[in-house]
C-alpha cells in the first residue's frame, strides 16, 4: 500500500519512535498521546481495518496480541492497560491500516465516551 501512512512508518520513510518490533508486528509511540503511555501496535502487513480480518490474515492479530503482552512486560505495565481498535467511520478510525491503541499509566474511564 504505497499511500498508507502506517505502511510508510513500517518502511521507515516516515519516522516514528519504536516501542517493539518483530517479524510480523511493529509498535511505536502515538504522535498525539491519549494517556501517559500510548503506543500504536500494527501488523506490518497492510490490513485496512478489523472488518477485513479473515482466515488468511487473522494469525497476524494473534501476533499483535503476543506483542502487546511482551510490551506490557518491557514497559512494566503490570498495573493494567487498555487495548482499543477503532473500526470504520462510526468507530472513529482515521488511519486505514489496522492498529491497536495500547493505553496505560493512568486510570482509564469505563465506559469510554
Ligand atoms: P485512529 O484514530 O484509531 O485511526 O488512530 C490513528 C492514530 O494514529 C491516532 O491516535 C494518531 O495520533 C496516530 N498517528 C497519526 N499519525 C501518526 C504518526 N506519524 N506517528 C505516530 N502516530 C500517528
Ligand atoms: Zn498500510
Amino acid at each position: 500500500m504505497t499511500d498508507c501512512l502506517f505502511c510508510k512508518i513500517v518502511a521507515g520513510t516516515i519516522p516514528s519512535t519504536p516501542v517493539y518490533e518483530d517479524e510480523f508486528v511493529y509498535a511505536f509511540l502515538d504522535i498525539d498521546p491519549k494517556a501517559p503511555f500510548h503506543a500504536v501496535v500494527i501488523p506490518k502487513k497492510h490490513i485496512s481495518s478489523a472488518d477485513e480480518i479473515d482466515s488468511e490474515n487473522s494469525f497476524l492479530i494473534g501476533k499483535v496480541f503476543e506483542a502487546i503482552a511482551k510490551i506490557s512486560r518491557q514497559e512494566n505495565l503490570e498495573k493494567g492497560y487498555r487495548v482499543v481498535n477503532n473500526c470504520g467511520e462510526d468507530g472513529g478510525q482515521t488511519v486505514h491500516h489496522i492498529h491497536f491503541h495500547l493505553l496505560a499509566r493512568r486510570n482509564l474511564a469505563w465506559p469510554p465516551g
